[in-house]
């Protein structure tokens, strides 16, 4: 299916690895000129020319630290006005509500909702004087299914998921959608850290500790960032002009309830 999006341009944050790098892929395959944004700029500047080398776009490379104001800033001198905004930051760390900080609590809210929300402020005016836009947040599924230890997640991409609940309703008729992918479990660095964490934990090998993690989920595997990226292209398509204010979870069955 043509996405009918070529030509167009994407800002794709965190996109260095895993998810981003995954959606950042997907739109290229579609003929999207891409500005990445990933704080290790050897990492980001390898992803950025092996999606050059491999889909014929132009890709940007923009190595900052996206959920400060200078990120911000830099982000909008990088891609001015962009068609595709996909917003992605790392995820917070786990632990008990007891220790978590103010400070701890800042930066999960500046990473996971406050940037997120400035990008959309930044950049969906010039959307809505072009006629359209697609704005994607990577969010988590313990937006749906609160997940204990990620206290800090739960909280601060539910304030991402109520602001956009509002907003999008509210330029429903502009051509700009904006709508949440919540993922469940990917097979990116951050998993393989959690694995890492519990194989040691219990006292299992890496390979015994994933297979357990795997046989739990319905699917029985782990959901991979090419599958992702490809549901945030659809997304960003001209054919997904009528969703939006939506949460999308992809999770292989995993969130349990029926609607
Ligand atoms: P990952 O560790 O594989 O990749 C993270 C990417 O983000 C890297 O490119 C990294 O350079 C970049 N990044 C991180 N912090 C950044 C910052 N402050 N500024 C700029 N770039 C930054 O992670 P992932 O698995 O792809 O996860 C992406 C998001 O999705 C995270 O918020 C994560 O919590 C969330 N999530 C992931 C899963 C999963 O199963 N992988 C599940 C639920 C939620």
């Amino acid at each position: 299916m043509d996405m009918g999006i070529a030509g167009r341009t994407a800002l794709v944050c965190a996109a260095s690895k895993g998810l981003g790098r995954g959606c950042a892929e997907a739109l290229a395959a579609e003929g999207v000129n891409l500005v990445i944004v990933a704080r290790t700029k050897e990492t980001l500047d390898a992803t950025a020319a092996e999606i050059r080398a491999k889909y014929g776009v132009d890709v940007k490379a923009l190595a900052c630290d996206i959920t400060t104001p200078e990120g911000h800033a830099a982000a909008l001198a990088a891609c001015p006005a962009p068609d595709i905004l996909v917003n992605n930051a790392g995820g917070p760390p786990p632990g008990d509500f007891r220790d978590f900080t103010r400070d701890d609590w800042i930066k999960a809210l500046d990473a996971n909702m406050l940037t997120p929300i400035e990008l959309i402020k930044l950049t969906i005016d010039g959307m809505i004087d072009r006629g359209f836009g697609r704005i994607v947040n990577i969010t988590s599924s313990s937006v749906k299914a609160p997940i204990d230890v990620l206290g800090l997640s739960n909280g601060a991409r539910s304030g991402l998921t109520g602001f956009v609940a509002g907003v999008a309703r509210r330029i429903a008729a502009t051509g700009v959608t904006i709508n949440n992918l919540l993922p469940g479990t990917f097979d990116t660095d951050r998993i393989a850290d959690t694995l890492a964490a519990q194989a040691k934990a219990q006292n299992i090998s890496l390979e015994e500790a994933r297979a357990r993690r795997a046989k739990a989920l319905p699917a029985g595997r782990f959901g991979t960032p090419d599958e992702f990226g490809r549901a945030c292209a659809f997304l960003c398509s001209v054919h997904a002009g009528y969703i939006t204010g939506q949460n999308w979870l992809i999770d292989g069955g995993a969130y349990p309830g029926t609607y």
